[in-house]
């Protein structure tokens, strides 16, 4: 590699994400990700998905729940995307700013993919139009079974269309997680959330300083 095409790389930022089916925490340690990337001195953008921008904003809205044809659903995710890519993440990135994102594409694999059955080659050909050279660094899937998820969601929030789905639903989505993950062992880090939050973000803090050493080229 030329000394040109490794300070272009020294310079962008990273791309992170985070996954995982609802009521997993991502959310919760979204937040505290930022917090301590800030702290080491980075330059943080926190974002989400879907929205992000003004308009994907509006998609969000929309997304979240009005009914319509999954076909809809998939391409409005990637309308909303496709702003969000352009005017937000990669702007940011080429800045070298870091991007830590709740939820990306690989939920659109594993919701409308494994949790309405929508054909991956048809998710593939939009990611690749949206964002073709464009993957998360690193990806954390917050992982937690079903009574998980449904005990921590029903503690009193207003549930969304997705998270108004049956058992069945969330039970693909969530394996449609596990092989996206197995696919690509390199991205992501699999955190079992199951556990107290302290014993969650103790592993986060972890893995977040090899990330950080690592850009770093230490
Ligand atoms: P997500 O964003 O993945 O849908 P949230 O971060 O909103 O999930 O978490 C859902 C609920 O579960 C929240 O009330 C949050 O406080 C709680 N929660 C998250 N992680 C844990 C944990 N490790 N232990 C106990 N409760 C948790
Ligand atoms: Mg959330």
């Amino acid at each position: 590699m030329s000394a040109g095409a490794n300070s272009a790389a020294a310079r962008r930022g990273r791309f992170i994400t985070l996954e995982g089916v609802d009521g997993a925490g991502k959310s919760t340690h979204l937040e505290w990700l930022v917090a301590r990337l800030r702290e080491a001195g980075l330059d943080v953008v926190q974002t989400r998905e879907p929205g992000g921008t003004p308009l994907a904003e509006k998609l969000r809205e929309l997304l979240l729940n009005e009914p319509m044809r999954l076909d809809t659903e998939t391409l409005l995710m990637f309308a909303g995307r496709c702003e969000h890519v352009r005017t937000v993440i990669e702007p940011a990135l080429a800045r070298g700013q870091w991007v830590v994102c709740d939820r990306f594409t690989d939920a659109t694999y594993a919701y409308q993919g494994g949790g309405r059955g929508l054909a991956a080659g048809r998710i593939a050909v939009l990611e690749q139009w949206v964002h073709g050279d464009l993957q998360p660094d690193v990806t954390w899937l917050f992982d937690v079974p079903l009574d998980v998820s449904r005990e921590r969601l029903g503690r009193g929030r207003t549930l969304d269309r997705f998270e108004r789905e049956d058992d069945a639903f969330f039970e693909r989505t969530r394996a449609a997680y596990h092989a996206r993950a197995e696919a690509d062992p390199a991205r992501f880090r699999i955190i079992d959330s199951t556990r107290p939050i302290e014993a969650v973000r103790a592993e986060l803090a972890a893995q977040l300083r090899a990330c950080i050493d690592q850009a770093a080229g230490a």
